[in-house]
């Protein structure tokens, strides 16, 4: 693939030093295959059924493992979304025709990408082939002739991988060039091929249509795809990098409206996440066949064959494929004995590149901070582990606004978007934004503003810190590990990565059990009219900063996709990003509170204004905070609009410097992060990222010492703080005056939480209120109290609880106050709770949430005589423990997730609260295969 940016070869002793792997991953394999794509995929299915071998014959291995940087195998379809298989049958496309063609995935050769990966994922897992998703190789290290272990830069930081045997299927002969081997570049580079779909088409087309070349665009041919109505156009741009190609799509989708008369009103609902390279970029000056000194690296790549037009004709996806399976096939009677990495030395240097501002992530903040930059004249590189940008609102499928201020660039970039959008949605449209449209725009922005983007690259590491200044980072590039220098950085990870490497404190989930909020796996699909809109169901939790998890998160997220969108509900495409609400949030100058929003605060150092509701998809109240459970599950508070202004301490990470975190992992608390995550938030701090970091990287100064009036003065400009967007208070200043009414009325609730969070001047009212009420009014006054940790509480909590009152207090989102009164027992602490607790723990028809509740609450109330209980409860054989989590589109079935980990784990968290732990139910879990399974059971081993 082409990339952007020319890296100069440069090594500093430092460099070397920090850049040893941080990381060994443990297991050794048999073979390890470094890419996933198509002549990956070929090889490890050859490899694990070699069909040259007679019976009896050994052969094959078992511990295979692939490595792959995106988030799908087979990149050539499920990235590129190059769809044409071809007519050839070897053995390998032999099985996937087969397989898909029972799936409905495949007519006339062609084959549907939804489909194809679906396919993949459960071949991988039936052949019990391991594969590491966003896993980028990087480096190999050698002993003798023999290539030790490949380091791959992930997620979780570098990580090296032992094996007997190395493949090299990467496009770029990543390993092979590590190892010193001469390549010379194919001159003129090669073109690459981009695709574009487009849906409801009037008139069928049945044969390619030909409309001719466009501009720079050649060999423009239209074919039926699999699916009728669908029609999947492909173009040539010469030396196309990923950039060139997005940009030419607007001006070819306007031609091929013109020149195709059954495409002038349809609809184009993707393209290619990444264009498909038309032939290798570089080949080894000898050919590849096998290694010229490492006996164990075998070579699985479109590079590897030497013959110029033999290769140009096996860049098709059969081509690939067989490469694969022919490398497989080589492999597979090799005998080598491993050798332990110990001792080995590594291989390569690192490039080097550098800026006066490099952003890290080129999401929904990431992009718009790179071209906010970039604007301030700053010198800009943009380092994007995916090939688009937009990140959840393009690649993630979320294609639409919900809350938020609207104000300063985005507007612009909204402004472009709505311009282009017709060219993309012909006479149909897309639910919120078309994301074409904003993949197109912000690119086209980008390019206007002067950013280098580095698409494929992932930022692993910090690789120099001058005290506690960052001053260079370290990405796996298609280069290999690249280290980029910069005056200020900004972290648009979404994880905070660069942040959380260079040492800042953060925190991870709920305070409870530290699980994320949920996530979703989203996709396109058209609705009945023929728009486009999103699928978004959660599909559990995931830990996106753990490489096995991620790689966990994404692959359930397929199976989910597949039960619920086979052929006959058919999937446009699957979101290349997962997406991921929340994971890690980083301990700022200032940490953002549910308070603040709701009270509306104001700050000397507001860079923007948030307006917002408290956006929970949890359906596990019991293991939320008292304040959510009193906002959103006592008072209803689901769809209340708060806000406030968003400070810039919130992007300075404590124990940094040199860096703005400006993504969903800013400073605030879990329960501001429901509200302070969605798109035009992150859109807001990424504009005011921006700007500081350029202004920073001019004078010399870090974004901490900077004057945050030059920034706000900037964003007056661009429109970001003009007062038409400051939310409006919900909560009047004087609303004690309202106590004596809400006693007689049982309104206005909104003073409920203002009192409950006043400590100890608001309990005479409240105490008043709660003598005085009505009977059905003294719920609220009881919970206020509970959160005040006031025993006058209980007797109304536990009436509630005892009568398994289902009453909502109001029916948005409320839970029924039986179950909210359980939870504020817990609170109120006192042992009077503990019968009523006792006969949730023994009845039969109380579900998961209120079986934890109930535990939890134990656990606080402090009591010894709660552990017979407990232990007595555990016995049960009849525990109910599924959830179901919840959906956002229609017609979908939810996710359910077998929850017994976390009911055993709440109930030994309790018991050990109680002075009474269990070693043996933390054990079951501390090897867990989930790392947020694992983090809650290592959390209560620590209590
Ligand atoms: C399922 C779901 C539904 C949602 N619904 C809505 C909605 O309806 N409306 C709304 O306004 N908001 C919605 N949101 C919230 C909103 O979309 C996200 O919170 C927001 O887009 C996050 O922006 P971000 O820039 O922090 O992260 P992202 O947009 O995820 O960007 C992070 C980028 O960094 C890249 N990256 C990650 N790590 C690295 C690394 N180490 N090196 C280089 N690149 C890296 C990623 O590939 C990605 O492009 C939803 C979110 C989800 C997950």
């Amino acid at each position: 693939m082409i990339h952007e940016v020319m890296m100069s070869k440069k090594l500093t002793n430092d460099v070397r030093r920090m850049t040893r792997p941080a990381n060994v991953a443990g297991k050794l394999f048999d073979v390890i295959i470094a890419g996933g794509g198509l002549c990956g995929i070929g090889a490890a299915l050859a490899l694990k059924n070699n069909p040259t071998l007679k019976k009896g014959e050994r052969g094959g291995f078992n511990k295979i493992l692939i490595l792959e940087r995106r988030l799908s195998p087979g990149w050539e379809v499920c990235s590129a979304l190059s769809t044409d298989l071809g007519a050839d049958n070897t053995f390998v496309t032999s099985v996937l025709k087969e397989r898909l063609t029972s799936m409905g995935g495949l007519k006339n050769n062609r084959v549907d990408p939804p489909m194809f990966e679906f396919l993949l994922n459960a071949l991988l897992e039936e052949k019990n082939i391991d594969i590491l998703l966003c896993a980028h190789p990087m480096q190999v290290t050698v002993k003798g002739d023999l290539v030790t272990a490949i380091i791959a830069g992930t997620k979780s930081g570098e990580m090296s991988f032992g094996a007997k045997i190395f493949i090299d299927a990467t496009e770029e002969a990543l390993l092979w060039k590590q190892t010193g081997v001469p390549f010379t570049d194919n001159d003129p580079p090669p073109a690459a091929r981009q695709a574009v779909f487009f849906n409801n088409i009037e008139q069928e087309i049945t044969s390619p249509v030909l409309p001719g070349d466009f501009a720079e665009a050649k060999n423009i041919v239209i074919r039926p795809s699999v699916w009728q109505k669908e029609a999947c156009a492909e173009f040539d741009i010469p030396s196309g990098s990923i950039s060139s190609c997005r940009l030419a799509t607007f001006s070819i989708i306007s031609f091929i409206r013109e020149k195709v008369p059954q495409l002038k009103d349809a609809i184009v609902t993707h393209t290619g996440f990444e264009p498909l390279p038309m032939d290798a970029v570089s080949c080894p000056n000898t050919g590849a066949e096998s290694h010229p000194y490492f006996r164990n690296l075998f070579a699985a790549g479109l590079w590897a064959v030497p013959d110029t037009r033999k290769r140009q004709r096996s860049a098709t996806l059969a081509g690939r494929i067989q490469i694969g399976e022919k490398a497989g096939m080589l492999t597979s009677n090799v005998r080598i004995k491993p050798v332990k990495p110990s001792g080995a030395e590594l291989l390569s240097k690192p490039a080097t590149a550098e800026a006066d501002v490099v952003v890290a992530g080129g999401g929904t903040a990431g992009a718009i901070a790179a071209i906010a930059a970039a604007r301030q004249n700053a010198n800009v590189i943009l380092i994007e582990t995916s090939t688009v940008l937009g990140g959840i609102g393009t690649g993630g499928g979320i294609h639409g606004y919900c809350v938020g201020a609207p104000g300063g660039l985005q507007d612009e970039v909204d402004a472009a978007v709505e311009k282009v959008s017709p060219v993309f949605s012909g006479k149909h449209s897309a639910q919120g934004f078309h994301p074409e449209a904003k993949k197109f725009a912000l690119e086209q922005m980008a390019r206007d503003a002067g950013v280098q983007i580095i698409y494929s690259s992932l930022v692993v590491g910090v690789c120099e810190k001058k005290g506690r200044r960052i001053k260079r980072v370290i990405a796996a590039t298609p280069s290999g590990r690249t280290v980029f220098s910069a005056k200020a950085f900004v972290d648009c990870t979404g994880d905070a990565d660069i942040a959380v490497m260079a040492g800042a404190p953060f925190t991870i989930g709920r305070e409870s059990d530290e699980v994320p909020h949920c996530y979703s796996q989203s996709g396109g699909h058209l609705d009945k009219n023929g728009n486009m809109e999103m699928i978004n169901f959660d599909a559990g939790w995931a830990d996106p900063f753990d490489a096995f998890d991620l790689t966990a998160s994404r692959r359930k997220g397929l199976k989910c996709l597949e039960q619920r969108f086979p052929a006959q509900n058919r999937l446009l495409y699957i979101a290349p990003i997962l997406g991921v609400r929340q994971s890690r949030q980083i301990a700022g100058d200032y940490r953002l509170t549910l308070a603040d929003e709701i009270l509306a605060r104001r700050f000397e150092d507001c860079v923007g204004f948030m307006k917002t509701f408290y956006e929970n998809h949890a359906n596990d109240i019991e293991n939320q905070s008292d304040e959510g459970v009193l906002w959103m599950w006592v008072l209803g508070n689901f769809f209340k609009p708060i806000g406030c202004e968003i400070p810039y301490r919130c992007m300075l990470p404590k124990n940094v410097e040199g860096l703005l975190v400006a993504c969903r992992a800013v400073s605030v608390t879990m329960d501001a992060h429901y509200g302070f995550r969605m798109m035009r938030d992150l859109q807001r701090i990424g504009e005011a990222a921006g700007i500081a970091a350029a202004i920073s990287a001019r004078l010399g100064k870090t974004p901490r010492q900077l004057d945050v009036k030059l920034v706000q003065e900037q964003l007056k400009k661009t429109g970001a703080l003009d007062e038409k967007f400051r939310p409006v208070p919900l909560i009047p200043e004087n609303f004690r005056n309202d106590t004596s009414r809400l006693a007689e009325t049982g309104e206005p609730k909104d003073i409920i939480y203002p009192l409950a969070i006043s400590g100890k001047s608001a309990v005479p009212a409240l105490l008043k209120i709660l003598e005085t009420a009505k009977p059905e009014n003294k719920f609220l006054p009881a919970v206020a109290l509970a959160m005040l940790k006031r025993k006058e509480a209980v007797r109304e909590l536990v009436k509630n609880v005892v009568e398994r009152n289902p009453a909502r207090v109001q029916e948005n989102g409320a839970a029924p106050r039986w179950k909210s009164a359980i939870v504020m027992l817990g609170r109120a602490g006192s042992p009077e709770a503990l019968p009523a607790l006792l006969g949730v723990l023994e009845d039969k028809n109380a579900d998961a949430d209120a079986l934890i509740a109930a535990l939890r609450a134990m656990g606080r109330i402090k009591n010894r005589k709660a552990v017979p209980m407990i232990l007595k409860f555990l016995k049960r054989k009849d525990i109910p423990q599924i959830r179901k989590f919840q959906v956002s589109c229609a017609g979908v079935a939810p996710v359910e997730e077998d929850v017994l980990w976390q009911i055993e784990l709440a109930a030994a968290e309790a018991l050990a609260a109680l002075g009474k732990p269990q070693p043996s139910i933390i054990r079951k879990y501390l090897d867990h295969p989930r790392s947020y399974v694992r983090r809650y059971a290592a959390k209560i081993k620590g209590t």
